[in-house]
């Protein structure tokens, strides 16, 4: 039995499929047939015990008619009624109360295959006598005040040869029903894992080919399409993922070469020259420290961008209350920057805002720092907190060197820096607003920038809020 289980469990999808539709239409029908079988039979069988009541009681009053019609029982009369009444197979035999035969009549039906058998109440008997299938009905009758009994017999040959043939037509319709069963049972099968095979062979394909290949989309709307399709919608989000990590690594490599050449070739000035020349030998030196520089701040944006569009957010996320939280980091910011002026309004008091604080004051850092760089030598920074509709609104606005408007929509493109020749002077990646924008993601936030060139710029951070 195991070993059948472990069989069964090794087959294709498809064999069981078929197996299971062929089991259950053969549990269903052979329970039907057996059902309508026995139905037939016994139904059958009650008919035949009617008709013999109904005859044992015609020749009941029959016979006790006689002695007051002053006919004999072994008149021509009475041997005719009995004949008459006597189907094909059937037999009527009266007994005196010892069990002597007093009268007998047959239609093809030999008496002696039952034994005489007086009996004083009403029986009916089922007996086999070789192939012969026989059912014999007793009932007690008075002639004349001397008691007897009247056994009536027939031969059920007829009924157990419809029986037999009932029973073959059944298997026969059962065996053909099973056939038919396994077939269909087998073409439903195939035609619903079609999706499935057309799956793994795409997904066979895409381990051969590449990303581009995809499930031939059949339109019918059952589970299985839409499972083609979100396998199609995962595909072409695989492909833009693995497109985007592409371009990363590309770009990547392209910005960290900039500062490695630039390296490399002071440090080639400082082995040639630098040496013994100390002026070339401070400059080379300072500008190999800065390119160092920028290669951490670099390698440090990238980290950073890559934990900000992972998509899990390992930290917990407690809600932070605004006003404390921005009031702490005004007091860092000051410290940092102490040259500049920070005005900062709150509106939305005892507003608390679902975000991890790192993360809050990540965003910070990045559009504030970016407002002290671009400062263009204006030193006052106004920040702006307030509420409108469950959401929180924190506004950063310089008044420094501003972005052109048509250099506006790429700011926040991975290792985009508006005017790269003025953009040398001022130390970046390119990476703080990238980062910036997939973190914000997270929290179902958003950013809004606008910019004037020489004016000034503003970035808004939103932010859903939660009651204190
Ligand atoms: P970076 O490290 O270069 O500052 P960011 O991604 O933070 O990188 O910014 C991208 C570019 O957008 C910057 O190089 C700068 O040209 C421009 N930018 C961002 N913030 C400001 C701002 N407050 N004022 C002017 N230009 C800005």
């Amino acid at each position: 039995m195991k070993q059948i289980i472990e069989w069964l469990k090794r087959l294709p999808v498809i064999w069981k499929l078929m197996i299971s539709v062929t089991l259950l239409f053969l549990i269903l029908f052979a329970t039907y047939n057996f059902a309508q079988y026995m139905v037939l039979k016994y139904w059958m069988l009650n008919q035949e015990q009617d008709t013999l009541h109904v005859m044992m009681s015609q020749v009941q009053d029959y016979l006790e008619d006689l002695p007051v019609k002053g006919e004999s029982l072994q008149s021509a009369e009475t041997n005719a009624y009995l004949k008459n009444i006597l189907a094909d197979n059937q037999m009527i035999r009266l007994l005196d109360k010892d069990g002597r035969e007093q009268m007998l009549a047959t239609n093809e039906f030999n008496p002696l295959w039952i034994k005489p058998l007086p009996s004083t109440i009403d029986s009916l008997e089922d007996v086999r006598y070789g192939e012969d299938h026989i059912l014999i009905y007793r009932a007690p009758v008075v002639i004349n005040k001397e008691t007897g009994t009247i056994e009536i017999a027939t031969n059920l040959e007829t009924f157990d040869h419809f029986n037999t043939t009932l029973l073959w037509v059944m298997v026969i319709g059962f065996l053909l029903a099973v056939c038919m069963s396994a077939i269909s049972g087998w073409a439903i099968a195939r035609q619903f894992l079609r999706p499935v095979k057309m799956l793994a062979l795409t997904i066979q394909n895409v381990k051969q080919n590449g990303l581009q290949e995809r499930v031939e989309h059949i339109e019918n709307g059952d589970e299985l399409s839409q499972l083609a399709g979100l396998f199609n919608e995962l595909m072409d989000q695989l492909e833009v993922s693995f497109r985007q990590q592409k371009q990363f690594v590309d770009d990547a490599s392209h910005e960290l070469r900039t500062p490695i050449t630039i390296l490399e070739g002071h440090l080639h000035l400082l082995d040639r020259w630098g040496k013994n020349d100390p002026i070339i030998l401070e400059e080379s030196l300072q500008a190999a420290l800065q390119e160092a520089r920028r290669l951490k701040g670099l390698i440090q944006g990238l980290l950073s961008l890559s934990q900000a569009e992972s998509s899990v957010i390992a930290h917990s996320m407690e809600p932070i209350e605004i006003e404390l939280f921005m009031t702490q980091q005004l007091q860092r910011m000051e410290n940092v920057y102490p040259q500049f002026t920070f005005r900062m309004n709150i509106e939305s008091k005892g507003r608390r805002v679902r975000i991890h604080p790192l993360h809050l004051e990540q965003l910070l850092f990045i559009f504030i720092e970016n407002a002290v760089k671009y400062s263009g030598g204006h030193h006052e920074i106004d920040i702006h907190c307030y509420e409108e509709k469950s959401t929180l609104y924190l506004s950063i606005q310089d008044y420094g060197i501003g972005i052109p408007a048509s250099e506006i929509p790429h700011v926040f493109d991975r290792f985009y820096r508006v005017d790269r020749a003025r953009s040398r002077e001022i130390e970046g990646t390119g990476l703080g607003l990238a980062i910036a924008q997939n973190l914000i993601q997270h929290y179902d936030g958003e950013i809004a920038l606008t910019s004037v060139e020489d004016e000034g710029t503003c970035v808004v951070l939103s932010f859903p809020t939660m009651p204190l």
